[in-house]
Parts: structure tokens; sequence; C-alpha cells
């Protein structure tokens, strides 16, 4: 197989803290039945979410990554604001705070589930825009977290995504997963950290935990629980030198709006003491990259069937 370089991973001068965001406004849903019920979230999320989050990471210093659906850089008039967006996408980049933004698609497509061809004018069509809008960029966060065409991402300029956490319900059918996804937050089962490894020509950094949005059942879930499950993922990547890789959308945070941001500034500040103290540093995905990827340092790159 082409690109088979075997499964490398990353080691880490130091444990490592990252936040990605995954930012859609509505594209998000479009293709799902409760699209409806979703507008009025991405409405909070416009006027009451965005700059309070950005204003969190801000005031802890954290630079995070942005996975940006493509549609939103544009403006197209003020209409459809909860299609386009490009006055938030410069919201993000006048952040005192540096922020990365990435790409999620150009219309959040399934990357597993299209074409060559789609997923070649979905990379394209992102990457014309980032750079219409002068942004560099290394990092994919593939929609519905479902990855596809490596070949073609690699081509379109990407060196990483944001890989899926490994849970024991993962293979279960839905409803078990959800149950599984519930038990691990009332449980505040300790997450999963991990080293970025090196799969298809690509750096996977797997998630580690999704800050659960509290819709339906999960608002009865106490945020101080989501904290405290955070709080362990952060002492688990101290012990093991690894990646704590924390995810949402911004749409996560348009119930129990202040409780919920009040529980992720609790999790920032935690973060911040620690990078503070020197235990561990706050980096978005892409300075997790090595140098240079066709020539892997071999004081940092080991092969993972060595550990
Ligand atoms: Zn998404």
């Amino acid at each position: 197989m082409k690109h088979s370089i075997a499964t490398r991973t990353l080691a880490l001068s130091k444990p490592v803290f990252t936040v990605s965001l995954d930012f859609e406004l509505l594209w998000g849903t479009r293709d799902r039945p409760y699209n409806e019920a979703f507008e009025s979230l991405c409405a909070i999320e416009r006027e009451k979410v965005f700059d309070r989050l950005l204003g969190l990471l801000a005031a802890s210093r954290i630079s995070a990554t942005w996975a940006v659906v493509g549609k939103l850089f544009l403006q197209d008039g003020g209409r459809d604001p909860l299609l386009h967006a490009a006055d938030l996408v410069e919201r993000i980049r006048r952040c005192p705070v540096p922020q990365e933004i990435g790409s999620h698609t150009l219309t959040h497509a399934e990357m597993g589930k299209i074409s060559r061809r789609e997923a070649k004018a979905e990379l394209e069509g992102w990457a014309r825009l980032a750079r219409l809008a002068g942004l560099e960029y290394q990092s994919i966060v593939f929609p519905r977290n479902c990855p596809g065409h490596a070949d073609v991402v690699r081509e379109s300029g990407f060196r990483c995504f944001r890989g899926q956490e490994r849970t024991w319900y993962a293979a279960r059918p839905r409803p078990l997963r959800r149950l599984g996804h519930l038990l691990d937050i009332v449980t505040a089962r300790t997450p999963q950290t991990a080293l970025p490894r090196l799969e298809d020509g690509l750096w996977n950094i797997p998630g580690s935990m999704l800050y659960t949005p509290a819709f339906g059942v999960r608002r009865f879930l106490p945020v101080w629980l989501r904290v405290l499950r955070a709080n362990r993922g952060l002492d688990r990547a101290i012990g093991r030198r690894e990646v704590f890789h924390l995810w949402f959308h911004p749409t996560d945070l348009t119930r129990r709006t202040d409780a919920m941001l009040d529980g992720l500034r609790r999790i920032f500040e935690r973060a911040a003491r620690l990078r503070d103290a020197g235990a561990l540093d706050i980096l978005p995905m892409r300075a997790l990259l090595p140098p240079d990827l066709e020539t892997p340092r071999e004081e940092v790159v080991h092969d993972a069937a060595h550990r």
C-alpha cells in the first residue's frame, strides 16, 4: 500500500492540553430532520456564546484550533447569518491570543461517505476560500469524525486531523453508544489521552473528551461532572506525558450557557495554572506537528510497536 508508513507516534517533551472546536453554525445539521430546532440554538451561538467563548480562551491565553466550515468564510451581504459568518471568522483572527483556523470541509461533508471527486471539491473549495482570506492551514477535523480520502486530504495541504477517541462502546449500536457516553460522564470516567500518531501520512491527534452539550436528558448532568472528567484527563496527560484533547462545538454551549461556560472557565483556568507552573503546554493541533513530515526526526519519532 502506498503510504503505509506503519504507525508512528510522536514523543512529546511535555504533556499537552489541546482544545479544538467544530465551528459550523447551521451547516452541521443541514441534512438532519432536527435542523429547524437548531436554528434558534445557532442564533444563540452567534449572539450569546461566540464572544464569551473567545473571551474565555483569551483570558487563559489558550490558542485553540477552530475547525471552520468553509462556507462560513463568506458573508453574503448579511443574508443567512446562520450559514455565513465572515464577521465571526474575523473575530477569531483578531483574538489577542492567536487562534488556529483549520478545516471542517467546505459544506460539512462526511468524507468517508463521498466520492473522491466530491472530496476533492470539498477540500479544494475550502482551501481556496482560506487562501483568499490569507490563511495558512495544516489541520482538519472531519465532520462527524468520519475520515476518508487521506490522499486527497494530504494533497490539499493538510498534515493533521483529530481522530475519534477510543471508547469501550464505539462498536456498539447507537443506543448503547449514547448510554456508554452518559455512563462515562456520570462516573467521570478518566478520558483517554494519547500521543499523535502518523496514519496514512497524516498525524492523528486523537480526541480525548467531548465537552458534552446540555441537550435533552444530558441537561440533568451537572456541569461539575464534566469539569471533574476534564481534570482527570489533564492529570492523566501529565502522568503519561501525552495529549489531553478536549473538543466541542460552540453550539454545544447554547443550553445552560452560563453554567456550561463557567465549567469551561474552570477547566481552562486549571490548565493555565498547570502551564504556568511548567507542568504542561497548551497547544493548538498544528503546533503538535513535527517540523517536517517527510523526514521525521529519529529522536522524536519511533515505531508504536516498540512502545
Ligand atoms: Zn461538524
